[in-house]
Order: structure tokens, then C-alpha cells, then sequence
């Protein structure tokens, strides 16, 4: 019998309905389609999250990685997260700065320390530690001819994030972003903060974007487990919940989110959220605006 699997990533919530997205979403739709045929192959769950996020990171399209601004003090501190549902093993590293992939420093906190979020210069330590990629010329990422100030100015944020269920019934959870525009140095937003913006449990698997402040408010990614765990509740009811709560404190955003069945759900309550999905039952799909 064919084994469910399913996979979802977003490219951040906050879109403008003028605004051409058509590159974004072929890229968002060949990526889900690579992640469908890594999870068909056998790979993890946590490894082809993994893998998604680092080429978001690295495409420049997204305010993640290569994609992101600078601060208002002038540099770029980047927050990224990964959780892998049946061992609730995770990592996180917060406000990194001259590493080319978050996800991967995140992915390093959980294989090679005891630890679950890291910053400042040991989270960069443990980056070279782990021969990470360092950013060799930080110029090009302010100047991307597609980045964050030209694009999203009024946006406000973007993130990247995936979620995916693999053959083996595991789910796992990873969100990288360069966080909200016109933070203040040493900000940090929901992204790299366990069950805020990444959750992963044996049930689901949650990745979010939007004003951050408000998902960690809520506890987003945790709330919308919980909802399920033991309310019982619909993908559909526990994502208009966490959305009406991160409303009700004037935020907004969307998720992505995967349960063990391998059932999708992507709302959000901006005008639109990049993504695109792909399912054992459920050829690929993606959207960006409504
Ligand atoms: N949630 C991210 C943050 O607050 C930004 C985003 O998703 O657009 O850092």
C-alpha cells in the first residue's frame, strides 16, 4: 500500500493584488514538486524541510536569506527554526549574522549541541563549526535587484517556510526569515521561537509568517496544535482560531500546516500568502494572491 505524504511551503505572508508574483510561484511550484519526489524517494520529513527552506533562502525572492533587508541599524540578523514531530527534537538560531542559510545553523543547534535556540557569536561559532556557509560579500545581499526594500517596503515581512509528512507517517516544521521590516537591531520575531512560528508534534506540523510580535503573543504554532491535540478541533477551526487571535491583537499573517493524515491547510488574513502544496492525493498546487 502506498504510504500518505504531503508537503507545503510558504514564501511569506503580504502581498499586494497589483503586484506580478509570477516568478515566485513558478519557482514556489517547481520546489514543491522537488519536495514531492524527495519524499516519494524515502528522504525525511526534517531533511526535505530542510531542503526547501535552504533554496528559498538562497533564491533571493523571499525576505529570508539572500532575500533579506537590513535593520534600521544597517545590517542583516536572520532568525530560522526547525522541529521534527515524533522526537520533538528542534533547533533554533536568532539574529545570525554572516551565514548564508539560517535553516542550516538551526539544523546544526539540533544535531551538534544539547540546545535548542542559539545567538549572538556562539550560534556563529557553532555555524563555522558545522562549515556553514559564510556570506562573502553582505553588499550583494543588500542589492538584490529583487530584495526586500524594493518589493516589500510596504509589505511589512515575508518569511519562508515548509512543512512536510514523509513516508514513514513523520512530520516536521522549519521557517527562516530576515523578519519584519524596519526592525530595530537585535529584534527577534515568532520564526526561531519553538511553538510562536514553528511547531511539530506527532499530530501536525505548522510553519507561520506574519507580524511575529503577534504570533508569539499567541503562541501560534502551539495554539494550533493544541487546538487539535485536545480540542479536537478541524485544521480549518484551529487556523481561523490562532488567525482570530493574532487578529484580535491587531497582527496578521497566515500558516501552512500538515497533520498526520496528510491533509493540508494554508490560511492566512492578508491579502495573500505565497504557496504552493503537493500530496500523495493531490497534485501540485500554488497561489499567491486571494
Ligand atoms: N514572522 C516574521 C517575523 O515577525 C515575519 C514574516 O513572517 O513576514 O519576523
Amino acid at each position: 500500500m502506498n504510504r500518505p505524504w504531503a508537503i507545503a511551503i510558504h514564501g511569506g505572508a503580504g502581498v499586494h493584488a497589483d503586484r506580478d508574483y509570477s516568478r515566485a510561484e513558478a519557482f514556489l511550484y517547481d520546489l514543491v514538486r522537488d519536495g514531492a519526489d524527495r519524499l516519494k524517494a524515502g528522504m525525511t520529513a526534517l531533511d526535505v524541510v530542510q531542503a526547501l527552506c535552504e533554496a528559498m533562502e538562497d533564491s533571493g525572492l523571499f525576505v529570508a536569506g539572500r532575500g533579506s533587508a537590513p535593520n534600521t541599524a544597517g545590517f542583516i540578523e536572520l532568525d530560522a527554526a526547525l522541529m521534527e514531530g515524533h522526537t520533538r527534537r528542534a533547533g533554533s538560531v536568532c539574529a545570525l549574522k554572516g551565514f548564508e542559510s539560517p535553516i542550516a545553523a538551526a539544523r546544526a543547534v539540533m544535531e551538534r549541541t544539547d540546545h535548542v535556540l542559539m545567538t549572538a557569536q556562539g550560534a556563529e561559532r557553532l555555524a563555522l563549526e558545522a562549515g556553514l556557509k559564510t556570506i562573502d560579500d553582505p553588499e550583494t545581499w543588500r542589492t538584490q535587484p529583487d530584495g526586500f526594500l524594493k518589493r516589500d517596503l510596504d509589505t511589512g515581512h515575508g518569511t519562508v517556510g515548509a512543512v512536510a509528512l514523509d513516508i514513514q507517517g513523520h512530520l516536521a516544521a522549519a521557517t527562516s526569515t530576515g523578519g519584519v521590516y524596519g526592525k530595530r537591531a537585535g529584534r527577534v520575531g515568532d520564526t526561531p521561537l519553538i511553538g510562536c512560528g514553528t511547531w511539530a508534534d506527532d499530530q501536525v506540523a505548522v510553519s507561520c509568517t506574519g507580524w511575529g510580535e503577534a504570533f508569539i503573543r499567541t503562541a501560534a504554532a502551539h495554539d494550533f496544535a493544541a487546538r487539535i491535540r485536545y480540542g479536537n478541533q478541524s485544521l480549518e477551526a484551529a487556523g481561523q482560531g490562532v488567525l482570530d487571535a493574532v487578529a484580535s491583537l491587531g497582527g496578521d499573517g497566515g500558516l501552512i500546516a500538515i497533520d498526520r493524515s496528510g491533509r493540508i491547510h494554508m490560511p492566512f488574513n492578508t491579502d495573500g500568502m505565497k504557496r504552493a502544496a503537493c500530496a500523495h492525493d493531490q497534485d501540485a498546487i500554488v497561489g499567491s494572491v486571494g
